[in-house]
C-alpha cells in the first residue's frame, strides 16, 4: 500500500496522468485561440500582410493548436496601443515597431533602429548573437511582455518634402511626421515633429496638417500614394538604417504555452525577420521606378553638410537618453555602441566596400 501511494504521489508531482488500460501516458496537447493586434492598416503591404503571414504560419505549423487571429490598426485598440494591449493582456499578441513607445521606455528605440544605428543585418546580429536579446527581454520585463525581431524594412527612405532641401533654414517650422527619435533630431534643427500612424499620412499631407512625412521606402510609400501630394523623395535613410518590427507576447500568456509551441512562435519570427526583408528588397526597385517614371517623383539626396548636422544632433539625443536613463536603459546604450563600433570595420571593408566599388562606371551588358 505504501510503494502505491508513493508511486500516485510520484507522478501526480511530475504532472503525468496515468490512464487506465494504456501503455503509455497519453500527451495532453492544449489548444490555444490567441488575439494579435497591429499597428497596420489591413492588408499594408510587408507590414501588414507580414504581420498576417506570422500569423497564418504559426496556426498551420502547430497544426491549428495555437490559432491566431488577427486585427489591423483601430480594429480592437488603436494603432499606437499594441504595447498596451499586449501589456494589459486585451491580446497575447503584437506586432508593431518598439520606437512608438518611447513614453514606455526609451530604451525601446534600439530594437526598432537607432538614428545612425545598425542596417539590418547588423540590428539581427547584434539582438540574436549578441547582448541584444537578453537586453531586450530584462528592458520589457516589467511591462509583462516579451519581445522579438520579426520583420525588418531594411534602410528607409528619409521621407517626403514638398519643397527642395537646400539649406537647414529649410526645416525650420516644417511640419514632419518623424516618430521617435528622428522626430527630436528634426526638433533641433527647427523642424516641428509630429507622430501620426500610418493610415492617417495621406489625410495629413492632403489638408495641410504636416508639410512632410517619413514612413517606410518605396514599396509602402508608393500604396499610400505620398507623391500625389509631396515630389521630394529624400534619402538618407539615416534615421532608420535597418528598421526591425517587433513581436510582441503577454508574459502570462507565453508561460502557459506548450514547450514546442514557445519555440514555434521564436522561429516564426524569425522567418518573418528574413521574409518581410526579401519582400522589402524585392519590390522596392520596381516601385522606385513607377513612382520616377510614371509619378515625377524626384530622388533626392540630402547635401552632406545637412546630414553632418543631423548626425551632430543625432548624438546630442543619445546622450540625452543615457544622461536621463535607467539602469537598464544605460546598458543598451553602452552595449549597442559597443556591438556598433566591432561590427563598422568588418562592414566597411565587407558590404560597403562592395557597394561603393559598384558606383564604378562599368555594368553588365549582353553582347548578342
Ligand atoms: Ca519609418
Amino acid at each position: 500500500m505504501k510503494r502505491r501511494s508513493f508511486l500516485k504521489k510520484s507522478l501526480k508531482t511530475a504532472g503525468v496522468v496515468p490512464v487506465i488500460g494504456a501503455s503509455f501516458p497519453a500527451i495532453a496537447k492544449n489548444r490555444y485561440e490567441w488575439r494579435m493586434v497591429t499597428s497596420w492598416p489591413k492588408g499594408l503591404p510587408g507590414l501588414g500582410t507580414g504581420a498576417e503571414r506570422l500569423a497564418e504560419t504559426i496556426t498551420k505549423l502547430s497544426g491549428g493548436r495555437l490559432i491566431i487571429k488577427v486585427y489591423s490598426a483601430g480594429e480592437l485598440v488603436p494603432a499606437l496601443g499594441v504595447f498596451d494591449a499586449v501589456a494589459d493582456g486585451t491580446a497575447q499578441m503584437g506586432h508593431d515597431a518598439s520606437y512608438y513607445h518611447l513614453g514606455k521606455t526609451e530604451g525601446s528605440a534600439f530594437f526598432t533602429s537607432f538614428p545612425w544605428g545598425l542596417t539590418a543585418n547588423e540590428i539581427q546580429a547584434w539582438v540574436k548573437y549578441g547582448n541584444g536579446q537578453k537586453l531586450w527581454d530584462e528592458l520589457y520585463k516589467p511591462f509583462g511582455i516579451r519581445g522579438f525581431l520579426a520583420g525588418n524594412t531594411g534602410t528607409q527612405m528619409l521621407g517626403w518634402f514638398r519643397k527642395e532641401i537646400k539649406s537647414l533654414e529649410d526645416f525650420k517650422g516644417l511640419k514632419f511626421r518623424a516618430p521617435g527619435n528622428q522626430g527630436k533630431i528634426l526638433k533641433k534643427l527647427g523642424a516641428v515633429p509630429v507622430i501620426l500612424p500610418g493610415g492617417e499620412l495621406f489625410t495629413a499631407l492632403q489638408s495641410g496638417t504636416i508639410d512632410g512625412a517619413e514612413w517606410v521606402g518605396p514599396y509602402n510609400d508608393l500604396s499610400l500614394g505620398f507623391y500625389q501630394v509631396c515630389k521630394y523623395y529624400y534619402s538618407y535613410g539615416y534615421h532608420e538604417p535597418g528598421a526591425a518590427l517587433q513581436l510582441t507576447v503577454n508574459e502570462k500568456a507565453w508561460q502557459s504555452l506548450d514547450n514546442d509551441l514557445r519555440s514555434l512562435i521564436k522561429t516564426v519570427a524569425e522567418a518573418t525577420n528574413h521574409d518581410m526583408l526579401a519582400e522589402y528588397n524585392a519590390r522596392s526597385g520596381p516601385a522606385l521606378k513607377t513612382l520616377v517614371e510614371k509619378h515625377g517623383v524626384k530622388v533626392m539626396a540630402l547635401p552632406e553638410e545637412i546630414l553632418l548636422e543631423c548626425g551632430k544632433a543625432a548624438n546630442e539625443v543619445l546622450n540625452e537618453v543615457y544622461e536621463n536613463g535607467s539602469y537598464i536603459v544605460r546598458e543598451i546604450v553602452q552595449d549597442f555602441l559597443k556591438f556598433r563600433k566591432e561590427v563598422i570595420p568588418w562592414t566597411r571593408i565587407s558590404e560597403q566596400a562592395y557597394l561603393n566599388a559598384r558606383r564604378l562606371p562599368f555594368d553588365f551588358k549582353l553582347k548578342i
